[in-house]
This record gives C-alpha cells, sequence and structure tokens, in this order.
C-alpha cells in the first residue's frame, strides 16, 4: 500500500491522513466545490476535485471516488466515518476495482447495517439484546400489540437508522400510531427503507460502547469501553474512557460480549458494539458501527494504540501482533466535539465564516480539527467542526484539562457549542459521573457570568484601531477624535435581547472615554494584533479575543463566546418585515411543508421542516391565525430570514 484516497473531508480526513504520512504513505485528498480551500485538502499530497457541494453529488458519489482513485493512482481507500463508510456496496466496488477498501468485508457491513440482523446475530452469539419486536408484520396492529406485551414506555427505531434519526419514544399507548406514522416516514426520508423496530424503552441509561479490533487471522480483542452518554439529539458530544460506571467486572463482561458479537461475523478491522447500560447494571446490545467512531482518539489516548494504523496494518493483511492480555487503560481520556451550532435554540445547526481560530496548545490536549481562519461553514455537512481530547492521571485530571483546553479554545465567527461544553463540565453531577443519555435534556446548566459592558469596551477599543487602519485621510488624527470634546460619537450595540446606549471620544494615545448605559470609563488600547485585544481600565488589564465582520462582533471573554451587533446608524430599507411572517432560522432545503392556504392554526403548530447539516429543524407558528400565503414546498432551499409562511391573525 503506498497512497491511500481519503474518501471524507473535515477532521476525520485530516486526522487519517496524519496516520498515512507517520507510516510514509501518501495521501490524496478528494474535495467539492464547497471545500476548495478546506485544511484537509492542503493535508494530502494530492487532491482531486470530484464535484458540486451537495453531498450526493462528491463524497456519496461512488462512481466519482473510484474515477478520482484511478486518476490519482491509489491503490486503497479510507473512507473515515459518516459518508460511505457503512456502505457495503461501497466497500464491495473498491474490490472490484482493484483497491484495498479500509474497513471491515462487504458482508460484515451490510450484516449490521439492519439494526434488526444486527440484533439476531448478537442474540444467537448469547448476548442480551433489550426486548422487542423486529418482525415483518409491519403493520401499526402488530406493533401495538407487541407494546402492550412488554409494556410502555416503548421505542420505534428505523431499522436502517443511523444518528438518531427516525426514532420515537411511545409513553402510553394512545401515542402509538401517530408515532408510528412519523417514524415510518422519516425513517423512509433518510435512508430509502421504512422498516422499523419496537424496543422496551430504558430509563436513564448510560450509552456504553466497547471498541474491538480483528485482524485477517482470527484475532480478535477489544480495547475497553467509551462512555457516551452525554448526548443531545441523540447524538454524543462528551466521550470518556474509562466509564465511570464500569468496574471490572462489568468491564470484563461488556467486553466479552463484543467480542463474541465480533466472532460472530468474523469480524476484521476497526468497529464498535454498542450497548445500552441499565441503571440495575444490566446491559443490552444496541448495533455495531462497521466504521471508526468519531469519538476513537479517547481509546487512542488510554491504549496508546493509533486506531488507523491498526486499520491499515489489518487492511495489509498483517497480524495485529497483540493479545488481550497486552492491553492496558492507562489513566483517563475525554472528548469534547466542537460543533458549530447553537445550544440556546435547540442546538440549531449555525454557519459563518471562520474568523479567528486558535487551537489550546499543551501535554495532555489533543486536537483534530477540520477548520482554519477563513473556513467557511455552511450548510452542505456535519456541524462538526473539531474535536478536543484531553488524556490524565485520573478522570478528574482528564476533565481540569479539558477545561482549561476549552478555555484557551479561539473560535470567532461562527457561533459554536465551546462555552455550553464548559456549562456541562462545571456541572456537579457530571464531575461525580452521574450521567445518563437524558442527562443534557433534564439538568439544568449552571450560566456562566458575562461581563456585558466590558464586551461593549473591547468593541469599541477593537473598532476604533481598525478604522484608523482603515483612514488614508488624516491618518495620524485618532478615530473619534472631535475639536469638540462633549460630542464624542454615538451608537449602541446590541447584545442577546439587550440594547446598550454607547457614547465614545478619543483622549489621545490610544485612550477612549467610554460610556455605557451612562456609565462612564477611561480604557487604553495597549495592543490588538492577530484579533487578541489587550487592554487597560485603572491599571487593571485584560486581553480578549474580538474580531468583528461589518457591524457584527464576536467576542471571548475567557468561557463566553458573545456576539454583538452595533445598530447601523441607517436602518436597512430593504429588510422591512413581512407582517405575520414566519421565517427561516437557517438556511437549509425544506423537507415538509405541513400547512396549506387557507388552514386555521394555532400558536406553536407545526408549519415546515427544513433540513441543513443533517438535522431537521421544525418552524413552528408564532402566532394564531389563518395561513395566508404558502412560499415554499417540499426541496425548496431557503436563505435564513426568508419568509416561508404568511399567517393571518
Ligand atoms: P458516532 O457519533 O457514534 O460515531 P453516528 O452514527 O452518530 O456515530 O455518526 C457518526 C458521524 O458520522 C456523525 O457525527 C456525522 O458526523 C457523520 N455522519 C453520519 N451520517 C452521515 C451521513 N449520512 N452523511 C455524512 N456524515 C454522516
Ligand atoms: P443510531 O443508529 O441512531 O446510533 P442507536 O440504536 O445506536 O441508534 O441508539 C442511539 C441512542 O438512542 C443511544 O445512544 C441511546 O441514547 C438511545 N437508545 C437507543 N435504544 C434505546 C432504548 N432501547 N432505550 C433507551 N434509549 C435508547
Ligand atoms: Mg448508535
Amino acid at each position: 500500500m503506498t497512497k491511500i484516497l481519503v474518501a471524507n473531508r473535515g477532521e476525520i480526513a485530516v486526522r487519517v491522513m496524519r496516520t498515512c504520512r507517520d507510516m510514509g504513505i501518501a495521501t490524496v485528498a478528494v474535495f467539492s466545490d464547497a471545500d476548495a480551500s478546506a485544511p484537509h485538502v492542503a493535508a494530502a499530497d494530492e487532491a482531486i476535485h470530484i464535484g458540486a457541494s451537495q453531498s450526493g453529488e462528491s463524497y456519496l458519489s461512488i462512481s466519482k471516488l473510484l474515477d478520482a482513485a484511478q486518476r490519482a493512482g491509489a491503490d486503497a481507500i479510507h473512507p473515515g466515518y459518516g459518508f460511505l463508510s457503512e456502505n457495503g456496496a461501497f466497500a464491495e466496488a473498491c474490490g472490484k476495482a482493484g483497491l484495498t477498501f479500509i474497513g471491515p468485508r462487504p458482508q460484515t457491513i451490510r450484516a449490521m447495517g439492519a439494526k434488526k440482523e444486527a440484533k439476531a446475530i448478537a442474540q444467537r452469539a448469547g448476548v442480551a439484546v433489550v426486548p422487542g419486536y423486529d418482525g415483518t408484520d409491519q403493520s401499526v396492529a402488530a406493533f401495538s400489540a407487541k407494546a402492550n406485551e412488554i409494556g410502555f414506555p416503548v421505542l420505534l427505531k428505523a431499522s436502517a437508522g443511523g444518528g438518531g434519526k427516525g426514532m420515537r419514544i411511545v409513553r402510553a399507548p394512545g401515542e402509538l400510531a401517530s408515532a408510528f406514522e412519523g417514524a415510518k416516514r422519516e425513517a423512509q426520508n433518510a435512508f430509502g427503507d421504512d422498516t422499523l423496530i419496537l424496543e422496551k424503552y430504558i430509563e436513564r441509561p448510560r450509552h456504553v460502547e466497547i471498541q474491538i479490533l480483528g485482524d485477517e487471522h482470527d484475532n480478535l480483542v477489544h480495547l475497553f469501553e467509551r462512555e457516551c452518554s452525554i448526548q443531545r439529539r441523540h447524538q454524543k458530544i462528551i466521550e470518556e474512557s474509562p466509564s465511570p460506571a464500569l468496574d471490572a467486572d462489568l468491564r470484563y463482561r461488556m467486553g466479552r460480549a463484543a467480542v463474541d458479537v465480533a466472532r460472530a461475523i468474523d469480524y476484521s478491522s476497526a468497529g464498535t458494539v454498542e450497548f445500552i447500560l441499565a441503571p440495575d447494571g444490566k446491559f443490552y446490545f444496541l448495533e455495531v458501527n462497521t466504521r471508526l467512531q468519531v469519538e476513537h482518539p479517547v481509546t487512542e489516548l488510554i491504549t496508546g494504540l493509533d486506531l488507523v494504523r491498526e486499520q491499515i496494518r489489518i487492511a495489509r493483511g498483517e497480524t495485529l501482533g497483540y493479545g488481550q492480555q497486552d492491553l492496558k487503560q492507562s489513566g483517563a481520556a475525554m472528548e469534547c466535539r466542537l460543533c458549530a451550532e447553537d445550544p440556546d435554540q435547540s442546538f440549531m445547526p449555525a454557519i459563518g465564516t471562520v474568523l479567528a481560530y486558535q487551537e489550546p496548545q499543551s501535554p495532555g490536549v489533543r486536537v483534530d480539527s477540520g477548520i482554519a481562519i477563513g473556513s467557511v461553514v455552511g450548510i452542505h455537512y456535519d456541524s462538526m467542526l473539531a474535536k478536543i481530547v484531553t488524556h490524565g492521571a485520573t478522570r478528574d485530571e482528564a476533565r481540569e484539562r479539558m477545561e482549561r483546553a476549552l478555555r484557551e479554545l479561539v473560535v470567532l465567527g461562527v457561533p459554536t457549542n465551546r462555552a455550553y461544553l464548559l456549562r456541562v463540565l462545571a456541572n456537579e453531577e457530571f464531575r461525580a459521573g452521574n450521567i445518563h443519555t437524558h442527562f443534557l435534556q433534564d439538568t439544568k446548566l449552571d450560566a456562566l457570568p458575562t461581563d456585558t459592558t466590558a464586551a461593549i469596551v473591547a468593541c469599541v477599543l477593537a473598532s476604533t484601531q481598525e478604522r484608523e487602519r482603515a483612514r488614508t485621510v488624516l491618518p495620524q488624527i485618532p478615530s473619534g477624535y472631535r475639536n469638540n470634546f462633549a460630542l464624542g460619537q454615538h451608537t449602541a450595540f446590541v447584545v442577546g435581547e439587550g440594547e446598550h446606549a454607547v457614547r465614545y471620544r478619543c483622549l489621545g494615545a490610544d485612550a477612549y472615554s467610554i460610556e455605557v448605559d451612562g456609565k462612564a470609563q477611561i480604557a487604553k488600547r495597549i495592543s490588538l494584533t492577530n484579533s487578541l485585544l489587550t487592554y487597560e481600565i485603572d491599571g487593571h488589564r485584560k486581553s480578549v479575543s474580538v474580531v468583528a465582520d461589518g457591524e457584527r462582533y464576536f467576542l471571548r471573554d475567557g468561557v463566553n463566546d458573545i456576539v454583538l451587533n452595533e445598530k447601523p446608524r441607517f436602518p436597512d430599507a430593504t429588510s422591512s418585515e413581512v407582517k405575520g411572517a414566519c421565517i427561516a432560522p437557517m438556511p437549509g432545503k425544506v423537507a415538509t411543508v405541513h400547512v396549506v392556504n387557507g388552514q386555521r392554526i394555532e400558536k406553536g403548530a407545526q408549519l415546515v421542516v427544513l433540513e441543513a447539516m443533517k438535522m431537521e429543524h421544525v418552524v413552528t407558528a408564532s402566532h394564531a391565525g389563518t395561513v395566508r400565503d404558502v412560499r415554499v414546498q417540499a426541496g425548496t432551499q431557503v436563505h435564513a430570514h426568508e419568509v416561508l409562511i404568511v399567517i393571518d391573525e
């Protein structure tokens, strides 16, 4: 194997290439229109453009990927995770084209692709599965009878599912029929297969998974567990190993169960057996992910193994060269997924341009990232930007390092969950390890203190320097300088819901009198380089990261990321509001329209389902009324703030 094409993008493509380089293997990146200047392209020895931004035209196109591999003369393909990584047809097509697919055999991927079949295999291997129904009778009557038998609550799942899509919790018999229809529709839309399965819904469970590794010579080991209970929208955002819930005995039994399942399908390459762990200590098989998992770095940090290297070695036909007894869990590791999203608005994906970016760098901290300054985070791909992974002797140490790393990390220009992750890490129950898969839903996290006035002062100091730099006429006169000192500059900043009146004037020598909401202070700008502003008030020095994008300022005050909008002095005449308009909160594609013209609706009624970055967002009515103007239909691409539907009161 001399040249590997990485059929992926973002952080995972960069990460796979890093190991290839370690092993002296050349790398080929592929990229779509949107990714022409993405970091994964620069990280490769060569790169091939494969098509338009939509995944279907590029990263999900088997023929384009194979064509690229041939053009570049690659002899193997690494699929990363997501996209085609669990696509049996892709693995098979690689083989037919004479390329080594770095992953399990096609038949293994297929066998584990349907939850239904996977559960049957696990059961035959003697591993407990969640009680439920996975029969061929897909009628609501059959599901209802079975639900009554096993008892509520139950969970409906798409058999072909992934990423938490097509799942519905049903708490009472009366809710089953409508949940059934919804799950079928979502499964059909997302996976082209509406087969459902039913499971007993386990209350307050943990998600604990076991990493497995097998070679082509019957050697099979597990690399211990990962605790992945911190989830939003059924998707993990913090993972760790070891799990605070496992003792040596449970670890032994779960590890053995995972290896039993893997053995039953003669598993080779890296994979993950997912379990749900009930509060009573019983664990049940969920599914096998036949690929490298997003959270694989925590396992790498506690075992010292490079999982991508192991995948490549296995694909080359080498033997593992170690057995279960050679593997040890050393210390504790934690991973946080940095996502472009707004935690305050049900984690809605966010877009933007990365204007400032600085990774934490120090021992015990690893950053796997797919972004750089200038990266455009658009609507076409997953919202995960980077992963911060820390290692320590104990869980506390790994967590403390994570807190520091997240405080040091600067990402401005795109809203992220960075501060939200810090709030989770600060929570007492999280610190104690008392977590479950509904932890984020059920827990009220403390807000981190933020000083809006200080943020505004920083924005004024940054903007005045920018203006001085930008000005060519009389550059020696500072911005905000007036012959008449009494006047000063008037402006206003909008932060969240609040608007703050601001007046400032230059006192010379980088010092400004800045009045926020009627309270004045004198601040002196010390320096502003690489988005880092240092300033002084009364001999007290502070540094903050701040960038401006037109009227918008992005600022990080150590913990929080704050967005401030300077109020335009001349309001934009084109953005006049349409009365009764329901607008798109983000750019995306309309998946479903739930209402028709003339329909009476209540406040909160579901109007439109939008899809962006693989997430669905439901736009609801802000007021009751009659639908007057439906401006979109399924399939329409919309901009943020575009009017979708108009409702007469
Ligand atoms: P895990 O998060 O446990 O590794 P998931 O099934 O949630 O497993 O998916 C793994 C990752 O793969 C997701 O975080 C996402 O980034 C990516 N992914 C999942 N499905 C797709 C898809 N259809 N297209 C592109 N990426 C996907
Ligand atoms: P996906 O293919 O979407 O990853 P999984 O079957 O792995 O689907 O389940 C995803 C998540 O849903 C789990 O991590 C867990 O939080 C929750 N979950 C799945 N099955 C159950 C169950 N029977 N009871 C309670 N929670 C469940
Ligand atoms: Mg899963």
